[in-house]
Order: C-alpha cells, then structure tokens, then sequence
C-alpha cells in the first residue's frame, strides 16, 4: 500500500505500544505490573457520570455545534476566568476530542511547511509527531535534571529564528513530573513578550500538584503574555475522564474559528451527552479532584523512596502530574532495551526515554495502587541488580 509521505513521516506512539504490550501479557494470564499508561487508574466520579446519563436520557444524541455545546464552552471560560486568571470568554473556546485532538488542530490550523515550533525535551510523545503531520519541523532544545528538566529562558531565546511560530510549555510535565515556578514563569514570559513569540500552555495537569507547589499559566503574567498564549487542556487527568475524550483549546478568535473550520470537515462535534458530563466536571464538587490527587502524593512518595534507593537508579523528585523519571545510564542498557528486557523478564512496564527524546531514562507512571508499586519496584530492584 502507498501511504502519504505525511504519515510515513510520523513515529507511532510508543506509550500505546507498550500499555497495549502490557494488557495482552496481562490478557495472557500473566501477572504484568504495569507503570505505563499515562491514566488514572480510578473511575470517573458518580455525579459526572449521572450527568451524562441524564442527558443521555434528556435526548442530547443529536448533531451540536462543531466548537461544542454553548453550556460547556461557557463553564470552561468561567473556570479559565475564575481559576486561571485568564479572561476569556465561550467564543475564545473550543471543544475538541481531548486535549491531544487540540493540539494536533492547533498544529493544523497554525503551521505552515517548514514553521518551527520550539519543543523542551524530555517531551510529551505526540508533540513533535503532531508537528510533522502538520509539515512542521520540531526544533529540539533539550534540558537536564540539573535545571529540573525545564527551559531556561536562555536557551529559549537562542532556539527563536525567523522560522519560529510556536513555543510548547508543559507544566506540570509529561514525562519528568517537573512543574515551573512562578518566576521561571515570568522570565519564559519575558522572552515571549521580547520576541513576539507565541506560546501553547499544555496545562493538562494543572490540577495534580504536590506540597507547596502551584501552578501559574504563562497567559496569566500580563496582558502581553496573554495575547501571546493559546491554553490547551481536558478533562482526562483531573477528573479520570480519559475515555470520554473531551478536551479543550482556549485562544483568540480567530484561531478558534480556524479550529471550528477545521473540525466541521474532520470530528463534527465532541459526544454530545459526554459534553455534559464535562459541565458537571466543571460546576460539580471538587472534593474528587483532591481525593485523586492525595492518593497520587502517598504513591509518589513510595514510588520515588524506592527509586531513589536503588543502587544504580535516581530520580528527581516530581512536582506534579503522575510520571518519575529515573536514570538508568548505570545499567548501560539503552532505555528501549532496559524497557523491553524489564517487561520481558520481569513483567514490568515502563516506557523508555528516548521516545521522549531523553535516552538513558525511563518513565515510571504511579496512576496504580500502591500494591502494584511495592511488588512493581521489588521486581524492578531486582532487575537493577543484575544489569550493575
Ligand atoms: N498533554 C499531555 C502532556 C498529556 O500527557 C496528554 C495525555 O497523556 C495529553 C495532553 C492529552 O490527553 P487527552 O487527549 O487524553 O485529553
């Protein structure tokens, strides 16, 4: 079969290949501890579940509008506004199939063959592939665990070019955990603002936060970061929606017109009656959220004890999201081969570095009980020990 040279460009994600690889052991009977998949492993509160059962039943199966229903868009601009500081309002929002889908919609709508869009590494998977798909080119600027896996605002400038049309931030971060402060917030800001850039806040996170840490979206520093930033987000992470596929792209006008274009002739609509479980996400009681996320702090501090333990592994402690990222260079195994070894001998999934664009590292995602995790690190303890 001839395929595109658009697709033939793209690599398929390896997070998928590997939870997909670790269900069908499972599926096998075998008993696979799996730290794979970027997913909450609760289910989606009741009182947004019933939501949507009562639009179901309320007859919302029909068509609606491409950006999405006027309530949802609505109740994200408020939140936006309340919570974020940002003040937008339903027409500078659109609903998309997931945070991912806005991404790719933005890289369709925004890029240009050859545009460049500035990418930290280590990276979220899709962000460089959904680049490509658009004819971008994704320019690389790799970060250490010594700045905390994040962009000094030195490095930015020195990535910008003629070419440049897009800056992707990620905080709190897939895979590293790392969140930027507020004044490493503001000097990125200071950079977006000097060179005209403009900006995606993937903030899908946001609300998955440890210890002190907060949270402040680079579009909320001044009026001249805002016009410089579009938010991307979605209900997957925060409220365990990742079924549902409903997410978001927050910017101004004109872009969300290009998206809602866009969408007419590709997704139509987000599922309708999913769209109301999203309100009640949004305007329902929070108390869940907080749940989730205690829960996510009392792994974490297991998961990244145990690491830190282990004789030829380290990790930097993770601010937010549900992902450790440990070095693994001791072993002398490449991070697909530690991976794939690990899964075979031990029957433990993890996902490697490189396809994150940090070779001699791997992510360990703590979305699973904390049995798994104790029986998890003493398999992979034991794997360490005889790779040294
Ligand atoms: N952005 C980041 C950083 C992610 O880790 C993910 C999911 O893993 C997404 C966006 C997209 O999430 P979804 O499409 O499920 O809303």
């Amino acid at each position: 079969m001839r395929l595109s040279d658009r697709v033939n460009r793209v690599t398929p994600s390896m997070t998928l290949a590997i939870s997909a690889k670790a269900k069908a052991m499972q599926a096998d009977g075998l008993d696979v501890c799996s730290f794979s998949a970027g997913e909450p492993d609760f289910d989606t509160p009741d009182h947004i579940k019933a939501a949507a059962k009562q639009a179901l039943d309320q007859g919302k199966t029909r068509y609606g509008p491409a950006a999405g229903e006027p309530a949802l868009r609505a109740a994200i601009a408020h939140k936006l506004r309340t919570e974020n500081q940002l003040n937008y309002g339903p027409e500078n929002i659109i609903v998309t199939n997931g945070g991912k889908h806005s991404l790719y919609d933005l890289m369709m709508v925004l890029l240009n063959a050859g545009d460049e869009v500035i990418i930290p590494a280590p990276y979220w998977v899709s962000y460089p592939e959904m680049v490509k798909l658009a004819d971008g080119v994704p320019v690389i600027v790799e970060t250490t665990a010594a700045t905390g896996y994040k962009i000094t605002p030195d490095q930015l400038a020195q990535a910008i070019t003629p070419r440049t049309r897009l800056f992707v931030l990620n905080s709190p971060s897939n895979p590293t955990g790392m969140v930027y402060s507020p004044e490493e917030i503001r000097a990125l800001a200071q950079v977006v603002e000097a060179h005209d850039l403009l900006v995606v806040s993937d903030e899908i996170y946001e609300k998955i936060l440890y210890g002190p840490t907060t949270h402040l979206s680079i579009g909320a520093v001044s009026e001249a970061s805002f016009e410089r930033t579009v938010i991307s987000s979605g209900f997957a992470k925060a409220f365990a929606m990742t079924g549902w596929r409903i997410g978001y792209l927050a910017g101004p006008v004109a872009l969300i017109k290009a998206m809602n274009t866009l969408q007419s002739h590709s997704t139509s609509n987000v599922c309708t009656f999913a769209q109301y479980g999203a309100i009640a996400a949004l305007e329902g009681p929070q108390d869940c959220v907080e749940t989730m996320r205690q829960a996510f702090e009392q792994r974490r501090r297991v998961i990244v004890d145990r690491i830190n333990a282990m004789p030829g592994l380290a990790c930097v402690e993770p601010e937010g999201a549900f992902y450790v990222f440990a070095n693994i260079s001791a072993t002398g195994l490449s991070s697909l081969d530690f991976c794939n070894t690990l899964l075979e001998e031990k029957h433990v999934a993890t996902i490697p570095g490189v396809a994150f664009g940090a070779e001699g590292n791997i992510r360990v995602s703590y979305a699973t009980d904390l049995d798994t995790i104790e029986r998890g690190m003493d398999r992979l303890e034991a794997f360490v020990k005889t790779r040294l």
